[in-house]
């Protein structure tokens, strides 16, 4: 697998001054640490990850989002998937969910609300110039991350900053 550290580095836990500066810029987490460790280890287990690129872990209330290189899960067979889902889960103490970086914003929105889906999509510019995207969802009980988890890793991985609205909201017991 590729990282964005050496993976020499993460055999032996001994980082070079390169990985070290991303390490103190924290363009490399914690948490990234952790599960690029661990990915490291389970490419014995998932051979198909050797192609794979890790891009980074964006976690949010005990939710860890990992994300790939856009194609990189596409190869990995659904029950390698949430098999490798529940390994990281389970190693991590977070709910995992594993993400591609696919690169139209639209469709990497979509999956990550999946398998709620998107039915409108807006841009909203607002005084201060910066620009927010709302994207309508069809049903709120589809949507089983967070709006503020799915916020969180937009903003992260694409720099968006996402607003998530619903078709239809669960009724509220008041
Ligand atoms: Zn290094």
């Amino acid at each position: 697998m590729e990282f964005p550290v050496c993976s020499f580095d993460l055999k032996t836990g001994i980082f070079c001054p390169t990985c070290e500066q991303k390490i103190r810029r924290r363009e490399v987490t914690e948490i990234d640490l952790k599960v690029m460790k661990l990915l490291y280890d389970f490419e014995k287990t998932f051979p198909q990850l050797s192609s794979s690129r890790y891009l980074k872990t964006v976690v949010h209330d005990s939710h860890a989002f990992v994300v790939f290189r856009e194609g990189d899960l596409l190869r990995l067979p659904f029950p390698q998937q949430s098999n490798l889902r529940r390994k990281l889960s389970e190693a991590i103490n977070m709910e995992t969910r594993l993400l591609e970086d696919v690169a139209a914003p639209n469709r990497f929105l979509q999956e990550l609300v999946s398998p709620a889906r998107i039915v409108a999509v807006n841009k909203i510019w607002l005084p201060d110039q910066s620009v927010e995207t709302r994207i309508v969802l069809d049903d709120e009980r589809n949507l089983r991350i967070n709006a503020d988890a799915a916020s969180a890793v937009a903003k992260e991985v694409k720099g968006i900053t996402l607003r998530v609205d619903f078709e239809r909201r669960r009724r509220r017991l008041k």
